[in-house]
């Protein structure tokens, strides 16, 4: 076991902190305060490779997973709005690419970020105003219209909502049947019927877009339901016959998604843990300097400690989901869990650290602190996290009991043919 990151990785890492502080935070304040889209940060991240298909393909060729986290904490350490709008489009090829056919796939995933110079964005809706969690409860519906499908509804809360060249949009089809009845569509840009609504103001992440989705008889292609109309028949017969759909498959591909997320939380609470030690290291209390002072230090040791932990978590899941180990136990949601956890955390207890500067918007604690509350939040609110744990714990501890009671079964018929006390 190895826990070092190899050369090329750490090579990698120094060019994402470059490109995090010579690109992105120069322009973060500003786009934080306008809540505008960052499009000259994402076009440089697009020449420097990490943004698209190469980054794509970098993240497809790394046989250890740690890539992908790497870039994430890195970027959002510059700015978390501006690392979302860089790489929100990755969430609508990711739900392509898993519904999708290869043709579908080798189509529309290239479609999500355009090509050379030129910038597309890709947005991917399911929520709506009473389904977020409860997805089952989703009301925007597809009816079949000859060789189309007509989509009605509303999508809240959307990154790139409205301004994507590429909606991937999660309807009903029968809504009897809950997420049995549901299935993924691609709106391409300009199709007539689908228009954006409210612009969310936001808390936190102010440089990514949010907003409304508004489906009114949007008619799309037949071919571009994703999966195709077969997979679709035999989804809805299964749920008619009463087994269930949201089957392991889609718990399995969540887990290997949220290492991500985490990696994204983390970066802020670097950020922020980095800048405090800057800080703190400059000023003194009646002549004490403050990182002499036993409670700083205390307070500086549980924030590394906790960063430190959370990234562990983060880059074994990251490491199993390219590597194909099962994450039985939740595995990938405890690593999103915990560092959602410990970024919100860090932030408001290095801000007691700091005192009331660290209230003023000219600190930029101010700014960490308000990015980190969507990480418990969105992606799967820290509440279902932990619903998805314990159920996967549970499952998988009630299996490893089955084994256990074997191998104590075996050991006490042993212990008797031997005529020895077994240990409790
Ligand atoms: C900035 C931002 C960007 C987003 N981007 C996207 C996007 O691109 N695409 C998209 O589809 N969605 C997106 N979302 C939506 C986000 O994923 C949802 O808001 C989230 O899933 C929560 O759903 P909800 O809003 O319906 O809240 P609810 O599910 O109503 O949750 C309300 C509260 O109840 C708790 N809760 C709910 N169910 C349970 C339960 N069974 N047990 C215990 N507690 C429970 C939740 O944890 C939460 O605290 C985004 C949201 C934000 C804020």
């Amino acid at each position: 076991m190895n826990f070092e990151l190899n050369e090329e990785q750490r090579e990698f890492q120094a060019k994402c902190r470059k490109f995090a502080r010579e690109v992105i935070r120069p322009a973060a304040r500003k786009h934080d305060e306008e809540e505008s889209m960052p499009w000259e940060v994402v076009a440089e991240a697009r020449r420097q490779g990490f943004q698209g298909i190469e980054a794509l393909q970098r993240q497809a060729g790394d046989s250890e997973g740690m890539m992908g986290v790497i870039a994430a904490e890195e970027l959002h350490w510059g700015c978390a709005g501006t690392a979302l709008a860089i790489a929100g489009s990755g969430l609508a090829a990711a739900g392509i690419a898993a519904s999708g056919t290869p043709e579908q796939i080798g189509y529309w995933v290239p479609e999500c970020f355009g090509v050379g110079d030129e910038i597309k964005l890709g947005a991917y809706a399911v929520t709506e105003p009473q389904a977020g969690s409860d997805v089952k409860s989703l009301k925007t519906t597809a009816r079949r219209d000859g060789d189309e499908f007509v989509l009605n509804g509303t999508k809240v809360f959307i990154t790139n909502g409205g301004i994507a060249d590429v909606h991937v949009v999660v309807a009903t089809v029968d809504p009897a049947l809950g997420t049995g009845g549901q299935a993924s569509f691609v709106v391409g840009k300009d199709t007539l019927g689908l228009s954006q609504g409210k612009k969310e103001s936001k808390l936190g992440i102010r440089a990514s877009h949010t907003a409304e989705v508004v489906l009114d008889e949007c008619r799309v292609p037949v071919e571009n339901l994703l999966g195709g109309e077969e997979k679709l028949e035999r989804k809805l017969e299964r749920a008619r016959s009463g087994k269930r759909s949201r089957s392991a498959d889609a718990l399995a591909t969540f887990e290997i998604t949220r290492p991500i997320v985490g990696a994204s939380a983390l970066g802020i609470a670097q950020a922020a843990y980095e800048w405090t030690l800057e800080y703190l290291d400059s000023r003194s209390e009646g002549g004490v300097p403050m990182l002499k002072m036993q409670r700083v230090q205390q307070t500086l040791a549980d924030v590394a400690t906790e960063i430190e932990s959370a990234r562990l978590l983060v880059q074994r899941a990251s490491w199993m989901g390219r590597n194909g180990v099962p994450m039985t136990g939740g595995q990938g949601s405890m690593s999103k869990l915990k560092a959602g956890d410990v970024t919100m955390w860090a932030t408001t207890t290095l801000m007691d650290l700091v005192g009331p500067y660290a209230w003023n918007t000219e600190c930029p604690l101010e700014k960490w602190f308000r990015d980190a509350k969507i990480y418990q939040l969105f992606e799967g609110t820290a509440e279902i996290q932990r619903m998805v744990i314990s159920r996967m714990q549970a499952r998988e501890y009630a299996e490893r009991f089955e084994y256990g009671a074997e191998v104590a079964a075996k050991a006490m018929a042993q212990s008797e043919a031997a005529k020895e006390p077994v240990p409790a």
